[in-house]
């Protein structure tokens, strides 16, 4: 079974994350970038899949400016057998990629697409959904646990308070949780092997598919300071900060 793995280029999760001066969203020119987390868990649970013997072959997909090819070199190293590249130096909502990745699927026909639950940068948790509403097929969101015994799917989701167990039949969405895998490292000679593996780049255009955004960011502004800690000398002290100037008990 094909599955096709969607993977974002975000800026490195260690990076502490500056707004733009003019508000206009987040500083990525000269940061460091990286292939989203939960993307990564996403690719490690296709591999493992591939290694039982229930994926033959596992395509990578990443859309965004010329430097996702380096993302996509990542997760061919990682164990993707194929990579597609759609190029765009457009600003792309979850929309915009949920349209081209059903054009991807459309054209490759896989049995699964696995994404991430959300893109640490902008935090939308939505494209696996649209992608299923697209498709009109089942989906498996925040998946904890994967199985699949002939053409159905079992996974295990976090919920709010406990786990839910659903099963649905192939083909479906998957979108992968904190806690699905422990994601490897790619070895030196599989990066190197990575660097012969194919990678397709195609435009939005080639695919026929608007990226017209729907939706204006009005403004990007970063939390409040925190003002400065103290050390306190004793418990009663800190008792009676707590009563008399921050008021939080009695
Ligand atoms: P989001 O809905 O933006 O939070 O992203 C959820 C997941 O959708 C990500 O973890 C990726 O698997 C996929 N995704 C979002 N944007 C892109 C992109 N530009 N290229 C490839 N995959 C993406």
């Amino acid at each position: 079974m094909k599955v096709l793995v969607a993977v974002k280029r975000v800026v490195d999760a260690y990076v502490k994350i500056r707004v733009k001066s003019d508000e206009t969203g987040i500083e990525t020119a000269n940061v460091k970038m990286s292939m989203n987390p939960f993307c990564e868990i996403a690719i490690e649970e296709a591999v493992r899949l591939k290694e039982k013997g229930a994926v033959s072959e596992i395509i990578a997909v990443s859309v965004g400016p010329q430097q996702t090819q380096e993302t996509l070199r990542t997760a061919l190293a990682l164990g993707a057998d194929r990579a597609i590249q759609i190029v765009t130096d457009e600003a792309i909502e979850s929309l915009a990629v949920a349209k081209i990745l059903k054009a991807i699927v459309d054209k490759e026909t896989p049995e699964m697409v696995i994404l991430g639950k959300q893109a640490i940068d902008t935090d939308n948790n939505q494209t696996g959904q649209m992608l299923a509403a697209l498709l009109d097929w089942p989906q498996a969101t925040y998946a904890s646990e994967v199985t699949i015994n002939d053409s159905e799917l079992t996974v295990i989701r976090e919920i709010d308070g406990g786990l839910e167990t659903i099963s649905m039949s192939l083909p479906a969405i998957l979108t992968t949780d904190l806690r699905l895998n422990e994601p490897r490292f790619a070895s030196l000679p599989n990066i190197m092997k990575a660097k012969r593996k194919p990678l397709e780049s195609i435009t939005p255009e080639d695919l026929g598919v608007d990226i017209l955004p729907r939706v204006e960011v009005l403004k990007t502004t970063a939390p409040a300071d925190r003002e400065a800690g103290i050390i306190v000398e004793s418990v009663a002290e800190l008792v009676d900060k707590l009563k008399n100037e921050a008021k939080v008990i009695s």
